[in-house]
């Protein structure tokens, strides 16, 4: 039966209020964006903001997937929007953004997966904000040639940042990411890393799933192998009652731990930590990752 645990001090977070924060949400509103900030009540909101850094979620709001972890609405998504990269390059222009993550769903039901429009948002916004940085986090492309198709369109207007989520530990796949493969996600990495030499990878992992220690270090050195330049280390935290249990709340030590691990593989930056999210600081990683 699934434990129900106590949140640790450290993942009690307080949230203040601010007008800062009220203003961009208005905007979101205004332009119809949706953003994984306030999807997921992702607990560093103010912070990004404050920092001039969000992630929007393209193509819909309706995955074709079901992982056990997600709580984005499962079913048929609609066709993408074609007025959708130019509304999200006026909301990045609009809230002045300095760095943005571009994040989607997961498309099976488009025969590129949705690079096309991953590819049309970057053009958009480089139009509009010519001095944002963008870091694109997209969904793995699985199927008959999707992963050639989407790594072709996306070599037309490269993201500067390309972040894939292996997301957990392999053993933990058919459980937590059914529909995913933990080599194609490994091998997408590694393809993007070989066309673009000179952008930096990326990845993350949620802990709290049930893994051990010792197969987060052999993930680590897996994402190593593939080329991958930065990791992201944070808590699973439950978004309702019918998703995946938190098996466990992996403490800041360990957290500290996995951080020099992968600095001795060799990341240009791991970001490890409780509330850590694939975004988190992105833009400050993305710097280190440059001057690396
Ligand atoms: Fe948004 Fe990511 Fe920052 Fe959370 S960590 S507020 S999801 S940019
Ligand atoms: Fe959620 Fe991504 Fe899994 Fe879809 S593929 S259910 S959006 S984690």
């Amino acid at each position: 039966d699934a434990p129900v645990l106590r949140k640790p001090s450290w993942i009690r977070v307080r949230i203040p209020s601010d007008g800062a924060v009220a203003k961009l949400k208005a905007k979101l509103r205004e332009n119809r964006l949706v953003t994984v900030c306030e999807e997921a009540s992702c607990p560093n909101i103010h912070e990004c903001f404050g920092h001039g850094t969000a992630t929007f979620m393209i193509l819909g709001e309706v995955c074709t997937r079901r992982c056990s972890f997600c709580d984005v609405a499962h079913g048929r998504p609609k066709p993408p929007d074609a007025s959708e990269p130019l509304s999200l390059a006026h909301t990045v222009a609009d809230m002045g953004l300095k760095y943005v993550v571009v994040t989607s769903v997961d498309r099976d039901d488009l025969r590129d997966g949705g690079a096309q429009h991953f590819v049309d948002c970057i053009g958009a916004i480089r139009e509009h904000s010519p001095g944002t940085r963008i870091e694109i986090l997209t969904p793995d492309f699985r199927g008959k040639g999707r992963m050639d198709r989407a790594l072709e369109i996306l070599a037309v207007n490269p993201p500067d940042v390309f972040n894939h989520n292996i997301e957990t530990v392999p053993e933990l796949y058919s459980n937590v990411r059914p529909g995913a493969d933990y080599q194609w996600s490994l091998t997408l990495l590694q393809r993007f890393k070989a066309q673009h030499p000179g952008l930096p990878t990326k990845s993350g992992i949620m802990l709290g799933l049930g893994e051990e220690m010792e197969q987060v270090k052999a993930t680590l050195r897996d994402l190593r192998a593939h080329d991958v330049d930065m990791v992201t280390i944070g808590q699973y935290l439950q978004p309702t009652a019918h998703h995946h249990p938190v098996m466990r709340y992996w403490t800041p030590e360990e957290f500290k731990e996995l951080e020099s691990y992968g600095m001795q593989l060799g990341f240009s930056h791991v970001a490890s930590g409780p509330l850590v999210r694939s975004s988190y600081h992105a833009d400050q990683q993305a710097a280190q990752a440059a001057a690396h």
